[in-house]
């Protein structure tokens, strides 16, 4: 962490990593390995028992962007590594606005999306409105993966829906459907389990990317079901990583 170190002598370099991602922890891991970096770890609180990574975890929201600026300088903040989900888009705006005021580095940190293969049959759209409007012509029965807070698009529809969520989605708002509990990664071979035993006909998925939950892919490309895809909103600008490797590499780097 020589990069980070030379910024402000006198003591250990500090970063913040907007977390609530498995990649996120990985990053405080490693940075625990190495001397000379103080990590601070921020979550959302979404999730009530999220997986923690090791280092100071602080929990809930900066209340916006002026926040987290008032954040990152009272704790003397030298770099932030955004590490949230792809679809996190309030979080990384706000950040983006954040450490320019703060004249903070940063980076985000972006898990590759998922890519299409031979056999897949993709329904790429540009949200979860467009999502909605266009299941009732592909299917019936719908396996719904958009996590819980955004199952409201789909409320209204004629269909039948099995929804898997981590986190209890309180009251359903549609008019038919199942919950189930669940947490990656899955296995391709209890995702062809899941989809047949409720007799799924379409999913409906984020175009979140990552290992934890591609079985599902695999498992609709074998029974060759449509999946419709909801593309990822645009990252903020300045620098992406796509791997923990990457963002390892741009902490070493002088700001
Ligand atoms: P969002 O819409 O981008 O953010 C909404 C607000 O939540 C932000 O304005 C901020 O509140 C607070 N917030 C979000 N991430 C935070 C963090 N890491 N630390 C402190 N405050 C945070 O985010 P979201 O889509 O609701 O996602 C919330 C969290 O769940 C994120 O950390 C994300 O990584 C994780 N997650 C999201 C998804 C998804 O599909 N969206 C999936 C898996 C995990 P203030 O304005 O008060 O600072």
């Amino acid at each position: 962490m020589r990069g980070m170190a030379k910024q402000r002598s006198g003591r250990g370099a500090r970063l913040l990593i907007l977390g609530g991602t498995a990649e996120a922890v990985e990053l405080a891991r490693a940075c625990a390995a190495r001397p000379g970096i103080a990590v601070i770890s921020s979550l959302a609180g979404r999730t009530r028992a999220p997986g923690l990574p090791p280092g100071e975890v602080r929990i809930g929201g900066f209340g916006g962007a002026g926040g987290l600026a008032r954040f990152l300088i009272a704790r003397g903040i030298d770099r932030v590594i955004d590490a949230t989900h792809p679809f996190a888009a309030r979080i990384g705006a706000h950040a983006e606005q954040a450490c320019r005021e703060a004249a903070v580095p940063r980076l985000r940190l972006l898990r590759p999306p998922w890519t299409r293969e031979s056999g897949d049959r993709w329904i790429e759209v540009a949200d979860l409105a467009e999502a909605a409007r266009r299941l009732p012509k592909l299917g019936r029965r719908t396996f719904l993966t958009v996590g819980h807070q955004d199952l409201g698009a789909f409320a209204g529809l004629d269909l039948w829906f099995l929804v898997r969520t981590i986190e209890p989605p309180g009251v359903l708002p549609l008019r038919d459907a199942e919950w189930l509990a669940g947490r990656g990664p899955f296995t391709v071979e209890d995702e062809l389990r899941l989809l047949r035993a409720h007799a799924i006909d379409v999913l409906v998925t984020k175009a979140s990317g990552g290992s934890a939950t591609y079985a599902k892919l695999a498992a609709a490309r074998q029974l060759g079901l449509p999946v419709v895809m909801v593309r990822r909103p645009p990252p903020p600008s300045g620098p992406v990583a796509h791997s923990v490797e990457a963002a390892l590499a741009w902490l070493e780097r002088p700001a």
